[in-house]
């Protein structure tokens, strides 16, 4: 039996590709008559959704993991990344997305052999290899902003109301702590703090998780532990007209020895990132950071060295401008354990009742957090999306999320319990942000 009912409000807090896929998933089970018709509502600081790391991440979809500590990832990285693939076999997800499957390539020192699988914006030289497994074998590329429009009008024609420019501050909760209903300051507002009754609220504000949860609970035993992760980028116009063969990534990362990554889009851009920065102050949720301006010039140096300006791809076009579209700088949401947190905190954690000894009750308070994706975000949103609506509902999980617990049983880093609550926020020693 759902846990859900008819008119039930579920607020989903964050309009990133968690909460947004959170949303469509639920909102596309709740269309069909054996489910309850809930009301779903995505409540989002910035002024429209998709506007943090969402929309400002290179756009690969794969499972190809490289680090040990992610390796946990992959039956969630396979699930999401084939039911993005589903979705690409519609006409409109493919034209809005640009999606191209199999177009990650990568860089390294060689001989020339692959150089013709590269797309004709970048440069070609018979001292490379192209790796078409960079990203592993299975992957795709795609337009980040077109999956947030994609998934924005499919959650609208869908019923799900996205309230932008609403920042949540405060859960109320009833005498046995449970959800009742959700406050939003909304700047400039008439109202200016809006109450929305709820019967359950999903947390997936990202890199903000952590901070939101603490500023919500102050006295919950649970602490998200967290660390800084950040890309500075640009954009730059494509001199190669687009087609679905222009859209690509390739990463320059084992030629050059750092991180540097290109991918060109379905709207005319190339998008260039470079090296992770550990010290960025997060901004408050709804503000955007600026990037490091000798980031930028490094990177536009960069595309001047390894783009193709002079391009001789078979239409006459060839630009030899250097046009700067945008920059910015984007957080991943880090966990310190890698790993992401998908689970519901129990009533007796959400204050200081738990003494932090011995096992947590699993009362369902009908708070669920969701967050800490890191790298693979984009990838696994619509797979996390499927299974975070599935616990909403109470239904059994597709795959199993022990891992992903609050206290998760093989790996006790996730969240910490009062045991290690001495453990700083943030364990860089960067700034976290005033909410
Ligand atoms: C440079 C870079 C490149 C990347 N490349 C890739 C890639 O190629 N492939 C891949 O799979 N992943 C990639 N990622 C990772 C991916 O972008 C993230 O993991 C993913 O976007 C996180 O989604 P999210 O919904 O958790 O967070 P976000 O997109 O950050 O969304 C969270 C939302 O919550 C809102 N919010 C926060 N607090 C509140 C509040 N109190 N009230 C209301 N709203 C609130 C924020 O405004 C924000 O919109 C990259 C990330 C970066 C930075």
């Amino acid at each position: 039996m759902s846990r859900l009912q008819n008119n039930d409000v579920v607020a989903i807090v964050g309009g990133g590709v968690i909460g947004l896929s959170t949303a469509y998933n639920l909102a596309q089970r709740c269309s069909n008559s054996t489910w309850p018709n809930v009301r779903i509502k995505v409540i989002e600081a910035f002024s429209k959704p998709f506007t943090a790391a969402s929309s400002t991440c290179t756009g690969c979809f794969h499972y190809g993991f490289p680090e040990s500590q992610t390796q946990p990832l992959k039956p969630l990285g396979k699930y999401s990344f084939d039911l993005w693939a589903a979705e690409a076999e519609e006409a409109d997800f493919k034209a809005t997305t640009g999606y191209r499957p199999q177009s990650c390539f990568g860089i390294n020192p060689g001989s020339g052999q692959g150089l013709d699988e590269l797309p004709d914006w970048v440069q070609k030289a018979s001292s490379w290899n192209v790796d078409t497994e960079v990203l592993g074998t299975y992957n795709a590329v795609v337009n980040p902003t077109g999956v947030g429009g994609w998934l924005t009008s499919q959650c609208l024609a869908l019923g799900v109301e996205i309230l932008t420019g609403l920042r949540l501050v405060h859960v109320s909760l009833s005498t046995d702590d449970k959800v009742q209903a959700v406050t939003c300051y909304a700047k400039g507002g008439d109202p200016a703090m809006i109450r929305i009754e709820c019967k359950q609220v999903l947390l997936a504000c990202g890199p903000w998780t952590p901070t939101v949860y603490v500023a919500l609970f102050p006295s919950s035993p649970i602490h998200l532990q967290w660390t800084t992760d950040a890309g500075d980028w640009v954009t730059i116009k494509n001199p190669c007209p687009t087609t679905q063969a222009t859209t690509a990534f390739v990463s320059f990362a084992n030629l050059i020895g750092e991180k540097l990554e290109f991918a060109a889009r379905n709207d005319g851009t190339i998008w260039a990132c470079g090296r992770r920065t550990l010290t960025a102050a997060l901004p408050p949720p709804g503000h955007l950071n600026e990037p490091d301006e000798s980031v930028i010039e490094e990177l536009s140096d960069r595309a001047r060295t390894w783009l193709n300006w002079k391009c001789n791809c078979h239409a006459k076009h060839a630009s030899n401008d250097f046009q700067l579209i945008s920059k910015g700088r984007g957080f991943r949401p880090a966990a310190k354990s890698g790993l992401p947190t998908i689970d519901e905190v129990a009533s007796s954690e959400l204050t200081d009742s738990h003494d932090g000894q011995g096992p947590v009750k699993k009362s369902p308070s009908g708070v669920f957090v969701c967050w800490g994706h890191g790298s693979y975000g984009l990838t696994l949103g619509m797979g996390t999306g499927r299974l975070v609506s599935q616990l909403l509902l109470g239904e059994k999980p597709d795959l199993d999320l022990s891992l992903f617990a609050l206290h998760p049983s093989s790996n006790g880093s996730t969240a910490s319990g009062k045991a290690s609550s001495a453990l700083p926020a943030d364990g860089n020693g960067a700034t976290g942000p005033q909410l």
